[in-house]
């Protein structure tokens, strides 16, 4: 479901690895094992094919494939099938979880001249997947019910919108919201309706975000045509809401009711075309400049004249929950069996998803067969390497959230990498992102890999693209909300990375993102699915062969501390005074974990330079305890807002979703107001990194170097 745009855009340009110490050529291996290791990655690399890669795409992307739908089980038997021919270990895992379906949805303006708006998205010349069964236009999780009222455009829906129209005495009690997509995840947006008052919500696409402004707009160009309806859960949650922080397996307690936390209103997107009816003839107040959009005429915030009503129907009274199927396709390791490297894309999309995200689980299936055929070959990894495709996602990260707090003991002691894949290619624009102690290796893989247009690496296009100064690296994305990592990184800290080749977008979660669209404006000749394959393979391979894990942790510690001041800031615009909040001593921790990172490094690379002077015994300890790095900075009782999310480092900003907010546990008491439990929050904060930093020093200590 990750929206690639606003996430490129929202992530701070952090200038990333200036290093200073000289780090091995593959860090985490000896000279010769790194030699096999690099031999092997160029094999894997060379498997990925892009024609086999259009092949699974025309399997996975034939129909509308949602979660709990017959449709979604095929695909779940197309990978199941797939992955026992390359001869893995494969197992679905299935899970019960509150999915409520559409059965009807409804939009009428009421006044003035009565109209039922058509929602559908229309067939189109030469696209015969547009013209298939598609799912009904509305938000996941939607209340249902039947409104009726006044219409108030409340521009993007945001927290300071509403706050806006309070101070123009515009409420939306007892009205119907009619709000554009963009800023902010939609879940926010429906949050924020109901709790002021509005009796049904409207999230269209406007032109000027998501259309005719942005360019041609689909067939002729790759833009989201006036009816093209971006679908999206408006769940703020991770997870099955009927099981929040435990497994959703058969016979599961469950919360019903308002516990859920799901919206109670009806949410329905619509595209221009349709909003337009119901925007068009509002009046009252002027709206101010930024609220206009890309439509013909002045925006108006209502309420009214014009009037509409919302209906929507489900099944939740008859049938609330449905079977949801993980695939997991295991290739046990040979020394290390306990120790996994997890690569998962979800499977389930709300259309034929040839981009979100068949895309991905194409990336996952040829990288599977990569390493599979080395397998075969005699080349069976050090660790166990597990290929997913998760269930769900599209409803709020459902599957993964299951597995993981299904495997939590597991995956928190022996987990070793999350590699994720949404949206792996939909165009030829590499980008990357995850925790910084990764975004080195990312680098590494993209510096080996070769870019479909022939002009050399995926790294070297990456950075021309980017147009980075020559002693920068390409900006990478934050790992705050969004996908499938929110359960490895957010909930249990397990070290993350993803990537995929962005396109125009303009499709998103609309019926045509499809092959047809893919053919034409997309990744026309799959080379970039097969691109983002031999990423994947060569990434899994690297994390689970390592003699020890090739974590930058001092690319980490550099990133955090160049993220401290973001507490300043917060703090400064509270004209908080006095020292409860000055931030000396966490940047002082930040610097002294770079410090004990750039002596584990040295330590590291000493030894395996050396030779085979380090044992068995003396590596593992020194990968438990590296393991224990990241983990250190996630908090059991997580954050006082959401227990779930126990990264103290990142997470999804809780007033939009998309973005990332960094510190939250000390951010979000200042954004609260409560400096004493801001400066507590600061203190735990810098006596987690103490931690790391001695995770740090174990690991060093454990190869028997000085401290
Ligand atoms: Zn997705």
């Amino acid at each position: 479901m990750r929206h690639l745009l606003l996430t490129v855009l929202l992530v701070p340009a952090l200038a990333a690895a200036q290093t200073s110490t000289p780090v091995a050529a593959t860090p985490g291996y000896s000279p010769s094992a790194a030699q096999r290791e690099r031999a092997l990655e160029a094999d894997a690399i060379a498997r990925p094919d892009a024609a086999r890669a259009l092949a699974h795409a025309r399997e996975l992307a034939k129909e509308t494939h949602v979660a709990g739908t017959p449709a979604q089980a095929r695909t779940r038997d197309y990978v199941l099938t797939q992955m026992k021919a390359m001869g893995l270990e494969v197992e679905s895992r299935e899970y019960e979880v509150f999915l409520p379906h559409p059965t009807s949805v409804r939009v009428w303006r009421t006044s003035p001249s009565p109209m039922q708006l058509p929602l559908a998205e229309p067939a189109v010349a030469g696209d015969r997947w547009s013209g298939m069964s598609q799912w009904l236009t509305v938000n996941g999780t939607s209340g249902a019910g039947d409104a009726s009222g006044e219409v108030v455009y409340v521009n993007y829906g945001l927290v300071e919108d509403y706050a806006q129209l309070d101070s123009i005495g515009v409420s939306v009690r007892g009205k119907i919201a009619v709000a554009r997509y963009g800023r902010s995840f939609r879940g926010i947006k429906a949050r924020e309706a109901e709790k002021h008052g509005a009796v049904a919500l409207i999230i269209y696409s406007d032109p000027q975000d998501d259309g005719y402004v942005r360019g041609d707009v689909y067939p002729a160009g790759a833009m989201r045509p006036p009816r093209g309806v971006q679908r999206g859960s408006v769940f703020n949650g991770a997870g099955d809401p009927s099981t929040p922080g435990w497994p959703s397996t058969k016979g599961a307690r469950r919360v019903t009711g308002d516990a859920l936390g799901v919206p109670r209103i009806p949410v329905v997107p619509m595209g221009y075309e349709n909003a337009q009816e119901l925007l068009r003839g509002l009046r009252g107040k002027d709206v101010p400049q930024s609220w206009q959009g890309g439509l013909p005429f002045r925006y108006h915030v209502g309420p009214g004249p014009v009037r509409a009503r919302v209906a929507v129907t489900d099944d939740r009274a008859t049938r609330p929950y449905k079977p949801i199927w993980n695939t997991l396709g295991v290739v046990r390791g040979s020394d290390l069996p306990d120790e996994i490297v997890v690569l998962g894309a979800h499977r389930d999309a709300w259309t034929p998803g040839a981009s979100d995200n068949v895309s991905g689980t194409v990336s996952i299936l040829e990288a599977a067969r990569a390493v599979s055929e080395l397998v075969r070959a005699g080349h069976r990894p050090r660790r166990t390497i597990v290929f997913a495709t998760w269930d769900a996602e599209e409803w709020g990260l459902v599957g993964s959230t299951e597995y993981v707090e299904d495997d939590s003991l597991r995956l928190a002691k022996g987990g070793v990498a999350y590699l994720n894949q949404d949206v792996a290619a939909q165009g030829a624009r590499f980008g990357g992102g995850g925790s910084p102690s990764l975004r080195a290796l990312l680098r590494d893989v993209a510096r080996v890999v070769p870019d479909p247009n022939g002009r050399g690496s995926v790294y070297a296009e990456w950075r021309r693209q980017s147009a980075v100064a020559d002693s920068a690296e390409p900006a990478m994305g934050d790992p705050g909300g969004g996908s499938d990592f929110a359960g490895f990184y957010n909930h249990l800290g397990i070290p993350h990375a993803d990537w995929g080749f962005g396109g125009p977008g303009g499709v998103y979660h609309s019926q045509y993102d499809d092959l047809a669209w893919m053919r034409q404006f997309g990744d026309t000749n799959y080379v970039y699915h097969a691109a983002a394959a031999r990423i994947a393979a060569a990434m899994a391979l690297r994390l689970a062969n390592a003699e020890l894990l090739p974590y930058d942790y001092v690319e980490f510690a550099r990133t955090m501390a160049g993220l401290v001041p973001a507490i300043d800031r917060a703090t400064r615009a509270k004209q908080w005074a006095g020292d409860a909040m000055s931030t000396a001593a966490l940047l002082a921790a930040a610097r002294a974990m770079e410090e004990a990172a750039r002596r584990w490094q040295q330590a590291r690379d000493a030894r395996l330079a050396a030779g085979p002077a380090v044992s068995v015994e003396q590596t593992n300890r020194a990968n438990a305890a590296l393991r224990r790095v990241e983990r250190a900075l996630t908090r059991p009782e997580g954050l006082r807002t959401r227990p779930w999310y126990r990264s103290l480092v990142y997470v999804a900003d809780e007033d939009n979703g998309y973005s990332t907010m960094v510190f939250p546990s000390v951010l979000e008491a200042v954004r609260a107001n409560d400096r004493t439990l801001a400066a507590r929050e600061l203190a735990d904060l810098t006596a987690r990194f103490g931690e790391a930093t001695r995770a740090l020093d174990e690991a060093t200590g454990a190869l028997g170097a000085e401290r």
